[in-house]
């Protein structure tokens, strides 16, 4: 089906529902999609006489798995539009076709912009999922113009070769070793910046919804988020007591992550309580005024992202270990989520 902006293949899955006489739906979008999700049901209806349930708290990615929170409503199956399987579960409670949202943008334009400011001859080519399917069209477009593009592959929280998450660059480290430089296409600064981060490579975004390019600016940008990095760990030098944050979406859980933060903060000689987290948003926080410092294990774009926001420092792992000394500024990474079975 096509909504403005996207081509979602949803036919196949509803012949499924059918085939599986699966009856209740739960429909799962993102904010930038939701406002197509009645179309989305009135298409699922016209062909299935199910009943349809419109999930409408926020959703920014695969981490948000529901499952476990909508079970009593014998929910057969949910539909989650617009993002890629993260790692696959063993035994999920309640079967989930993960759909794309593909973009319907011609990316080959805002490449050929890019082309004189690609860095090198060996250019990764990275992307996120609604743009994955144009990979093979700006590979040859590369070749073309004598560059050597190159894919990578990421780990299994990864669900295709070239696509990155906020949380998890792996497929761009997958190929630092051989490229002189990356091109992103995609939206937004924080996947580059991540990337810059995480493979110490240059970066080319272009952003086909705003038809941009930027190199030099994502350069100024990366310094201003260390800088405020930098001023985060600083602020939390004389922390005492620690909120470790745990999301309770289970794709961005890091449960054995916050017991080892635990166990390093009481060798240091600091407090620490665990707080669980659905929706992570500095209002749920507000009256915890007795913690100093919060450290969260949850989707890194919280504490790097959002860190304005909130009232007091939200560090990430790495950053915690910079505060108490037991690893050097040097030797800061991007934090990332690995995937969970091999935690
Ligand atoms: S943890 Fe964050 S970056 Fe990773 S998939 Fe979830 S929302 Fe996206």
């Amino acid at each position: 089906m096509e909504i403005p902006g996207y081509s979602i293949d949803i036919e196949p899955v509803i012949q499924q529902i059918k085939d599986k006489n699966y009856s209740r739906i739960a429909l799962q979008v993102p904010e930038g999609l939701k406002q197509a999700a009645l179309k989305i049901v009135d298409v699922i209806k016209k062909t299935t006489k199910n009943d349809v349930f419109i999930l409408a708290d926020p959703c920014y990615g695969a981490c948000d798995r529901v499952q476990s929170k909508i079970q009593h409503l014998d929910i057969a199956c949910i539909l989650h539009i617009g993002h890629l399987e993260l790692e696959k579960l063993q035994s999920p409670s309640i079967p989930t076709f993960y759909i794309n949202a593909q973009s319907t943008l011609d990316v080959s334009k805002i490449v050929k912009k890019a082309l004189p400011q690609l860095i090198g001859k060996k250019i990764g080519i990275v992307t996120t999922a609604q743009h994955l399917h144009t990979l093979p069209q700006v590979k040859t477009l590369l070749r073309e113009n004598h560059f050597e593009p190159v894919i990578g592959k990421g780990d299994a929280r990864i669900a295709h070769e070239g696509q990155i998450l906020g949380c998890n660059f792996t497929t761009g480290k997958s190929i630092a070793a051989t490229v002189d430089s990356y091109l992103f296409i995609g939206s937004g600064t924080f996947h580059p910046i991540g990337l810059m981060l995480s493979t110490k490579k240059p970066v080319i975004a272009v952003d086909p919804y705003t038809f941009t390019v930027v190199k030099d600016e994502l350069e100024t940008l990366k310094e201003t988020i260390m800088r405020q990095r930098y001023g985060a760990i600083a602020s939390s030098q004389h922390a005492q007591r620690f909120g470790i944050l745990i999301a309770t979406k289970s794709g961005q859980q890091r449960l054995q992550q916050a017991f080892s933060i635990r166990k390093l903060l009481t060798a240091h000689k600091r407090h620490s309580y665990f707080i669980l987290l659905d929706t992570f948003s500095p209002d749920s926080l507000l009256s915890f005024r007795d913690i100093d410092c919060y450290v969260s294990t949850g989707c890194p774009r919280i504490a790097l992202d959002d860190y304005m926001q909130y009232k007091k420092p939200i560090i990430t792992p790495i950053e915690l270990e910079i505060v108490l000394g037991v690893t050097s500024w040097d030797a800061y990474h991007f934090d990332e989520i690995v995937p969970q079975s091999k935690v």
